[in-house]
């Protein structure tokens, strides 16, 4: 990519170039300036490279105003944090880089903004707002979440309810399944990572600290020991796993939410370890001989020893038990990058091109995840995602589609309809639509089909974009000006650019998902 902005794009795995956005990069001494033009959040030109996220070091106290501390954990302290400009609040996690001793303290931290990067926007999972680094430390805006750890709430609870319990592990696992479909393990889950929106008894839960999270393929085997040692599946301490593990970790924190206590317990971490390699789970104790049988049959099965045979997300769904007091689903979970495929392809070309060139301004950092995910479906490794690999791919993340639907996804996000989706166009489909929040991402999109600067784009200059990434479909270019000219000018200006941009993007309007949980 790399047709446009300042941050550093990502290099495309082995694919050739798309059509550059030619004279588009100099135009900052626009005379036409838009009418609202984006707020300037660029650093200053001198600043050095930060060595941990590559790229020009800021100060985030420029931005916003650090207030009392929130918690702190093996690597960062949290504080609540305001921004400056609007009063928002957030929370913001401080790494010290002087603990970051070698390349790989330095990688883990990459990864995990990395991987927030890549689940922001997700239900039930927090959003990471923009990550920062000057001299001493990095610093990560994060949604703030004002309730606490769910930690807290089971200790003032000491056990839930099976019908609580029941609520709770349904978004539990649903957020474990948009993990597993974005490709990534979370890897340390347990009720210290969840924290509650809000302090309200319905409070949404959010997962956090992907600080041990790592990207994964189909079939990828993992060995390095990491997590929390009441959570860890046998598989980890055997140094060979896959997202199961995961399972098994929520599996743990099920036993715990019903009966209060761990399934494997010792004095010292070996002995936990050998509790949990030996695998040997206690329903007879209180009050364990009280709760349903089905409860115990669906902990029994995420703790099964044997990954191959543990449940998947999916299947813990629809197990009787969380089926109980409520809906579970039948049809596969919701699947974050086939939803993107299908929004995308109800775009017109217009957005679809202003969407190219918003990913050509995206950050590695951002785009490192759709990146591994490419790779992952890219089978052959030819650099191109054929229709038979989509499928596959889809398939593997646990969406059944007909050969129809495929073909009709790979029709959308094949721009040049060539058969195949390069990298380009896959990154373009599948971005999260709160890239969207950025202005400056849409003032540089619009700065490209303006080709004249004149604080306006026309049919003529739509047209000429359009052919430039081989878009033009017979469809007659009025029809698409005529949808998005508000003032019927006959022209778009930016603010008409910006709407019809920011119209139906569903993604972007979370609260109309069904992530509350009763705690
Ligand atoms: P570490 O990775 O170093 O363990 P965590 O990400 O777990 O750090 O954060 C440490 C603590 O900070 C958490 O246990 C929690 O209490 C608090 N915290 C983290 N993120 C947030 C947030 N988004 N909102 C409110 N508090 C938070």
């Amino acid at each position: 990519m790399g047709n446009c902005c300042s941050g550093s794009n990502g290099d495309a795995p082995d694919t050739e170039k798309p059509p550059s956005a030619k004279g588009n990069a100099d135009k900052s001494s626009n005379k036409a300036t838009p009418e609202h033009p984006p707020a300037s959040s660029k650093p200053a030109k001198q600043s050095p490279i930060g060595p941990v996220l590559g790229r020009p070091m800021e100060d985030i106290k420029a931005t916003y105003s650090i207030g009392k501390e929130l918690g702190r954990g093996q690597f960062g302290v949290t504080h609540l944090c305001t921004h400056k400009a609007t009063g928002e609040q957030f929370a913001c996690k401080t790494i010290a880089k002087r603990k970051l001793v070698n390349k790989e303290d330095i990688e883990d931290v990459k990864r995990e903004v990395q991987i927030m990067h890549h689940l922001t926007g997700q239900p039930n999972i927090v959003e990471l707002k923009g990550a920062y680094e000057d001299k001493h430390s990095v610093h990560l805006v994060m949604e703030l979440c004002a309730g606490g750890e769910l930690f807290d709430r089971i200790i003032a609870k000491g056990h839930y309810t099976e019908r609580a319990a029941a609520s709770l592990l349904r978004t539990i696992v649903q957020i474990v399944h948009t993990c597993h479909s974005m490709g990534v393990i979370h890897r340390d889950l347990k009720p210290e990572n969840f924290l509650l929106l809000n302090k309200d008894e319905n409070s949404p839960l959010k997962a956090t600290d992907f600080g041990l999270s790592v990207f994964f393929k189909p079939g990828d085997v993992f060995s390095d020991i990491v997590g929390s040692a009441y959570y860890i599946a046998p598989e980890v301490l055997k140094r060979r796993y896959g997202p199961e593990a995961d399972i098994w970790s929520i599996g743990v924190m099920l036993y715990i939410l019903l009966s209060g206590v761990p399934p494997f317990w010792a004095e010292n971490e070996q002995g936990i370890f050998n509790a949990i390699l030996r695998g040997q789970v206690d329903f007879s104790s209180d009050p364990w001989p009280a709760i349903s049988p089905a409860a115990k049959d669906l902990v029994r099965k995420m703790l099964n020893t044997d990954p191959k045979q543990r449940l998947t997300a999916f299947q813990v769904l629809n197990h009787p038990w969380i089926k109980e007091d409520g809906e579970a689903p039948d049809t596969p979970l919701d699947n974050a990058v086939l939803n993107r495929l299908k929004q995308f392809r109800a775009m017109n070309k217009f957005k679809k091109v202003a969407l190219r060139v918003i990913a050509g301004c995206l950050s590695e950092e951002e785009i490192r995840g759709l990146k591994e995910m490419f790779k992952g479906m890219d089978i052959d490794n030819s650099g191109t995602i054929t229709l038979e690999e989509l499928k596959q791919g889809l398939s593997k993340q646990g969406t059944k589609l007909s050969e129809y639907e495929v073909k009709q996804l790979m029709e959308a996000a094949d721009a040049d309809g060539n058969g195949a989706i390069d990298y380009d166009e896959f990154i373009t489909a599948t971005m999260h639509m709160n890239r969207m929040d950025r202005e400056e991402h849409l003032y540089t999109a619009f700065q490209y089909f303006d080709k004249d600067s004149s604080g306006y784009i026309t049919t003529e200059e739509l047209e000429q974009a359009l052919r430039e990434y081989g878009m033009q479909d017979g469809r007659d270019i009025n029809e698409i000006i005529s949808e998005v000219d508000a003032d019927n000018d006959g022209r778009i200006n930016y603010e008409e650019f910006v709407a019809m941009m920011r119209k139906g993007n569903p993604e972007a309007n979370p609260k109309k998902r069904r992530d509350n949980v009763f705690v």
